[in-house]
């Protein structure tokens, strides 16, 4: 469905709000005042900003910053999270995509996942003919970055339920 940006994505980001508020984290949230509009399955794209929030806070010690962005460029949309966490060291990187794929390093980590969440994010944005990049700077922070495809508000309907 059609979804406007300004609409959706403070929502999700807000479903992490206690959780970031408790490890004493600063989440935020930067989008333009202009309307953006995406064609998307909302569900699956609510997956995937979950899924890189849910990363960001369990990488990212307390007293850092998480900012969750968005912009408009030339036809696309780009959907930022960056946190200034733990970062990834250059030789994961390119793996961190893969399923089951988990940076395994001498950092304490007391809750672990499955290694599926970048995957589902690779796979539900390739979908959406969109694409997703990764930049991190070890002992400093991670960048994922999304592009997709923009839609001209003024040219469709626009679904503005929730
Ligand atoms: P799951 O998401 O299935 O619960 P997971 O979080 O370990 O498990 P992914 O989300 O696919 O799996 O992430 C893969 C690996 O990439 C993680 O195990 C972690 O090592 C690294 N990683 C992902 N996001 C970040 C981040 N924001 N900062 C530092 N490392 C990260
Ligand atoms: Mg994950």
């Amino acid at each position: 469905i059609w979804v406007v940006v300004q609409e959706w994505l403070p929502k999700i980001v807000s479903l992490f709000a206690a959780e970031a508020d408790h490890r004493s984290v600063n989440l935020k949230l930067s989008m333009p005042v202009s309307p953006l509009c995406i064609w998307m399955d909302k569900n699956k794209m609510s997956q995937v900003v979950v899924n890189l929030v849910s990363n960001a806070l369990r990488y990212t010690p307390p007293g850092k910053n998480i900012f969750v962005g968005v912009k408009s460029t030339i036809g696309q949309v780009l959907l930022s999270v960056r946190d200034e966490g733990v970062g990834i060291e250059p030789e994961h990187l390119p793996f961190v995509f893969e399923r089951l794929y988990r940076v395994e390093s001498s950092r304490n980590r007391e809750t672990g996942g499955a290694g599926l969440g970048l995957a589902i994010v690779k796979e539900v944005v390739n979908a959406h003919g969109g694409e997703v990049t990764v930049r991190s700077w070890p002992g400093k922070g991670t960048c994922f970055q999304i592009l997709l495809p923009e839609h001209d508000l003024n040219q469709h309907d626009v679904n503005q339920e929730n």
